[in-house]
């Protein structure tokens, strides 16, 4: 049997840990030392298979693919800081949501927010569909028109708050009530938040997921994701899945994003303070149409914002004045921004949402989001807040005209 991630031996930590910080649950919760060695920081456990004193009896360890001791180590330390009793960590975020889709069995039926990740709508519309599974995208603001979109064989509504790229906001008490009356699952990819600023399970979602590419790793360096969760019904089916599937993370790259984990508290605060720099500065432009930032008085759910997470995160949309033209130029143009997808590393990046990231969505669905010609999408990174506004500043300047 795989160890379950409650009786590994930090589960003492992990539950005292209920009282400790953000911060100290981020160094500590999954990490002691090695009792054979001392070393303080875990070595990377590249055996495949394990020995076995007798028949089925381990130390929690048989083959690399059901479990790894760096996988655990992460698992355990994601969990605590969402705040959730289980983690199960897989080789993308993609994968994890394949592996939850995959769970709910053919004939079912997802409620998916309209504006949904890139590549989260590409696995509902092209590949679920295939498993003889439908999904409706809803814009869950309008709670009428959700009620309204359940069906009898609904089994999941997959949330994302904010969204990707026009950061609209999503509720999740109100959506998880709704969802609960009908006995479906909340699932929330807080990839934009991390657990750092908002955490999911304790306004009622049942499961939270994360492309751990993204904040979580926080240095652009490993592709993967991670579900949480404090059901155990569902825990025990995506972990049969986890390992059925076998789309896990390497024991490096679980390393790394476990590394990478014990500094997103200073990340995330950096990348929030510099955003909101960002923010209010192209708010006053008169290069810039609209600027789109949670933690704006202007944006029109900042008190919503307020309310379900502690923070507004990193990410910024804005308008550039003019069309496709300006914003490609204003793009080929930064210095320190560079023009690339993905987002949450520590260096700036920006990108053009219709063209690259949401390309794949039909001009329609792109129109009814928002995601315009001269919308872009800015990734702001943890370097000096005055560097980045002079980098905007010029860029603005080369590709709008006074
Ligand atoms: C990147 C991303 C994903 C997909 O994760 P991968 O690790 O790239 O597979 C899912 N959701 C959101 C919000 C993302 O930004």
């Amino acid at each position: 049997m795989a160890p379950n991630v409650t009786e590994n031996s930090d589960n003492n930590l992990q539950q005292e840990s209920k009282e400790l910080g953000f911060g100290t649950r981020a160094i500590h919760v999954g990490q002691e030392p090695d009792p054979n060695t001392g070393a303080v920081i875990p070595a990377i456990s590249l055996s495949t298979t394990y020995k076995q004193s007798a028949i089925g009896v381990h130390n929690g360890y048989e083959y690399s693919r059901s479990d790894n001791p760096n996988r655990s180590k992460f698992e355990q330390a994601i969990a605590s800081l969402e705040k959730g009793k289980y983690a199960l960590a897989f080789s993308s975020g993609s994968a994890v949501t394949a592996s939850i889709v995959t769970s709910i069995g053919k004939d079912g039926h997802i409620i998916s927010v309209n504006d949904v990740y890139g590549g989260t709508n590409r696995y509902f519309s092209k590949v679920a569909e295939t498993q003889g599974i439908e999904t409706s995208f809803v814009d869950l603001n309008d709670l009428q028109k959700f009620k309204e979109k359940i069906r009898f064989n609904t089994k999941i509504v997959w949330v994302e708050t904010p969204t990707n790229p026009t950061l609209s906001l999503v509720d999740i008490k109100a959506v998880a009530e709704i969802t609960h009356q009908h006995n479906a699952i909340l699932v929330v990819d807080n990839t934009f938040m991390s657990p750092y600023f908002q955490n999911p399970l304790e306004l009622g979602a049942d499961v939270v997921v994360h492309s751990v590419t993204k904040y979580i790793n926080g240095h652009s360096d490993v592709v993967m994701g991670v579900f949480i969760t404090n059901d155990q019904e569902i825990y025990n089916k995506i972990k049969f899945l986890q390992n059925a599937i076998g789309a896990v993370p390497s024991a490096f790259d679980s390393w790394l994003a476990n590394r990478g984990l014990k500094t997103l508290h200073l990340r995330m605060k950096q990348h929030q303070e510099n955003a909101l720099i960002i923010a209010r500065f192209l708010e006053k432009s008169d290069k810039v149409v609209k600027v789109i930032y949670p933690g704006l008085e202007s944006h029109p759910q900042h008190l919503l914002a307020k309310k379900q997470a502690r923070g507004f995160g990193g990410m910024l949309s804005f308008e550039i004045k003019g069309g496709f033209k300006e914003a490609n130029t204003f793009l080929q143009h930064t210095k320190l921004f560079t023009l690339a997808e993905s987002l949450g590393g520590v260096e700036s990046l920006a990108e053009h949402p219709a063209k690259m990231t949401h390309s794949g969505l039909t001009q329609e669905h792109r129109d009814a989001v928002g995601v315009t010609d001269n919308l872009i999408r800015l990734s702001v990174g943890i370097e000096d807040a005055e560097d980045l506004l002079a980098d905007i500043q010029q860029s603005l300047d080369i590709a709008v005209e006074n």
